[in-house]
């Protein structure tokens, strides 16, 4: 059996990776400051700091056969080099060789300095854009290098890197740092994906990967290919650890028992009974699967991923059920205050009539009901219970927590997914996500779930059109409102909330409200719908609302979950600019449940930038959420969208989960087959590879119960 590296040369690769930059030579503190703030502390940091083109120098081009417009290296004698006084004051020189010659020039540096530096007959390679000025060719600010007696042009010719800029530091002094870094640590470099693992996919070592990706060894026309196919190893490295950390932390759940659910039915069978409608193929697959899940004794690891609208409280409320009727309970957390009491709202709604008991926990619920709420799940009198992160206080103790549910909306929270499942004994887990995640995305934040969707919308489901608006609209948009109403339709006029902000966008959506109720639709019905009302008055203005009695309701983003009113056909979006595509396409599904055409109309600021625009305009040519959420992506970047911050993942140096997706399938593949015969990493010659993941992961996955 080949052996891995050695836990001592991990050790070794390590203490190098981490050794400050200042230990460069020629890096004194304030160089260092500034490298810092780059992001460049050590070299370790230097090496993920990779490239951002090429220069390729090999191919040496006669001054004759230079080509405007095209970026060249050059070799030739300075025949003259001067300070000429113009409009402005510039450096003026030659150099030539046997095929001819090229003018260079300088607008600005040390004139003097690099009078000395290039004396008249001494010989020069260089590097530069070549222009085309008055038919003679220059190149404007050349990069030169003195050639010693003792250079041949092939100690020139070679593959530059050119690096992103370093506020203070010379570029060349930047590219001279790296070198020197990247050659010091390349030795020490370790590979953990397994030697006959990595021989499979014909990768080469990280050490050569790393070499060869700062500093390519051959130029031309493979240059490209071979940069491409070195940094393509480096980001497998990087996505192996990540996908085998998944796995870990899913296989670590599996061994462990958990509960055998019993479910009998009955619940279930009267809740499905009651409905109005029948479950949709899609709802009756997924239901399958996690009942599946329920009833084996593994803790089910699973993830619910369906498009707005597509019933996934439903599903939900059935795998709360069937929890209930085999005597378990279950905990609903939602990311905010105002989602978890609709979710409340919606399953009370749902089950009519069926016995179940729940309770609503966040942190303004009063306190006697919050006390109430405490005694009935530690007594088990309650089934079902429904809250913020309040519900993973200290405090609240379950008699019998069987399945917990996470509704996590467009956020991502593995820390709080682990602090509730904590609260009972293994329970089954149940993630729902309301933004569609792009295939490669749900395998890197859930890459420790199994994944169950909702491919399909309830029958019925009208196309709605989508435009944008200016404000200097907003007369023409109001007009558009009482038409919809006057042909017996109603409207939501929402103000999306930001989160940071809630309390000062509240104010300000009541105010409008008031406004538009007083000023602008004075003989119209208007409601308002906050998450700051009191439950009662919610529930009576969205009762008014479903009952046709309010016609235009103003809402905050409290109804992003929970109403369902298929003769409202307008939705218009204040502010629609601040809020993600996502988010906003959750909003829009608020209509088009009817038979009648539906629209949605985002208002936009006057100052709306280009790209602003560009991004608004992905919601009127598609309603696909798939779509939706991959523009979002690109747009604002995983970061944002996933909230990694939160998200408990480690960041990634290299790789780029948009560009490099596909080579997340093939990490996973690489980290199955090391699972495969040493399940829990426990053999020695894994011994560098388990380390390295415990140090990347820093506890975030829980690691430490594996093995
Ligand atoms: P999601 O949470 O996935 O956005 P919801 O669970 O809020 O979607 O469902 C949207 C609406 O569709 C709700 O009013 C719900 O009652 C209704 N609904 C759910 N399943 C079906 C179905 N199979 N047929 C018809 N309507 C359904
Ligand atoms: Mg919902």
């Amino acid at each position: 059996m080949p052996g891995g590296p050695t836990l001592d040369a991990y050790r070794r690769m390590v203490a190098v990776l981490d050794t400050p930059l200042v230990t460069v030579k020629g890096v004194g503190p304030k160089v260092f400051e500034r490298l810092t703030r780059k992001g460049l502390r050590t070299f370790g940091d230097a090496l993920a700091f990779l490239p951002l083109r090429y220069e390729d120098r090999t191919r040496l081009v006669p001054l004759a056969k230079l080509i405007p417009g095209e970026t060249a290296a050059f070799l030739g004698t300075v025949t003259s080099l001067a300070v000429r006084q113009g409009r402005r004051r510039t450096l003026e020189g030659v150099v030539a060789d046997a095929s001819g010659n090229l003018a260079l020039k300088w607008f600005h540096g040390n004139f003097g300095w690099l009078q000395n530096r290039y004396p008249v007959g001494c010989r020069v390679a260089g590097s530069g854009v070549v222009q085309a000025f008055l038919g003679r060719k220059e190149v404007v600010h050349p990069d030169l290098e003195v050639l010693d007696e003792a250079d041949t042009p092939a100690s020139f010719e070679r593959v530059v890197p050119v690096y992103s800029e370093v506020e203070g530091v010379h570029p060349r002094a930047l590219r001279r740092i790296l070198e020197a870094a990247v050659q010091a640590a390349v030795p020490s470099l370790v590979d953990l994906v397994p030697g006959e693992l990595a021989a499979g996919l014909s990768l080469p070592t990280v050490a050569e990967a790393y070499r060869e990706v700062h500093a390519p060894s051959v130029g031309g026309e493979g240059l490209e290919r071979r940069v491409a196919a070195h940094r393509r190893a480096l980001v497998i490295e990087e996505f192996f650890c990540l996908q085998l950390g998944l796995l870990l932390k899913k296989e670590g759940a599996g061994p462990r028992s958990g509960i055998a659910f019993r479910p009998d039915f009955r619940l279930v069978k009267a809740l499905l009974k009651s409905l109005p409608f029948e479950l949709t193929p899609a709802q009756r697959r997924v239901l399958g699967e996690i009942r599946r899940d329920l009833e084996s004794p593994r803790p089910m690891h699973r993830l619910l991923q369906g498009d707005v609208g597509s019933g996934k409280t439903l599903v939900a409320l059935v795998s709360a059920l069937l929890a209930a009727e085999s005597g378990y309970q279950t905990a609903l957390m939602a990311p905010t205050e105002i989602l978890a009491e609709q979710h409340a709202l919606s399953l009370r709604r749902l089950c009519g009539t069926v016995p179940v008991r729940f309770a609503l926990l966040t942190s303004s619920t009063p306190r006697a009901e919050r006390e109430a709420a405490l005694a009935g799940l530690a007594g088990g009198d309650i089934h079902v219970a429904v809250g913020t992160h309040a519900l993973i206080q200290d405090a609240v103790e379950f008699a019998r927590l069987g399945l917990v549910i996470v509704d996590e909306q467009h956020r991502f929270g593995v820390l709080h997914r682990a602090g509730l499942v904590r609260k009972g004994e293994n329970p089954d887990l149940l993630v729902m996500t309301a933004t569609p995640i792009p295939r490669s995305l749900s395998m890197t934040v859930y890459g420790d779930l199994d994944l169950s969707v909702i491919d399909e919308l309830p029958p019925g489901r009208q196309p709605i059109l989508t435009r944008i608006a200016r404000e200097k609209h907003r007369q023409g948009v109001y007009d558009f409102v009482r038409r919809e109403v006057a042909q017996g339709r109603q409207a939501y006029v929402v103000y999306p909330l930001v989160e940071e902000s809630e309390k000062v966008d509240l104010a300000a959506a009541t105010t409008m409200a008031e406004r538009l109720a007083r000023d602008v639709f004075p003989d119209l019905r208007v409601g308002l719908l906050h998450g700051r009302l009191r439950a009662e008055e919610k529930e009576r203005t969205m009762a008014a609302f479903a009952a046709g009695e309010v016609q235009v309701l103003v809402a905050t983003t409290v109804i992003e979950v929970g109403i369902d009113v298929p003769n409202a056909t307008l939705m218009v979006i204040e502010h629609a600019e601040r809020f993600g595509l996502s988010q906003l396409h959750q909003l829009r599904g608020r209509v088009g449940r009817g038979t009648h055409r539906s629209y949605c109309v985002l208002l936009a600021s006057e100052r709306l930038s280009r790209d602003g625009w560009e991004r608004l305009r992905v919601l009127s040519q598609t309603e696909d959420g798939f779509r939706v959420a991959e523009e979002d992506l690109k747009i604002r970047g995983p970061g944002d969208l996933l909230g990694t911050r939160q998200s408990g993942l480690p960041d990634f140096r290299i790789g780029n989960i948009l560009r490099d997706g596909p080579l997340l399938q093939t990490a996973r593949d690489l980290a199955h087959a090391v699972l495969r015969d040493d399940a829990h990493l426990t053999q020695e010659r894994h011994a560098a590879l388990r380390r390295a993941l415990l140090d990347r992961w820093a506890g975030r996955l829980e690691l430490a119960q594996v093995g």
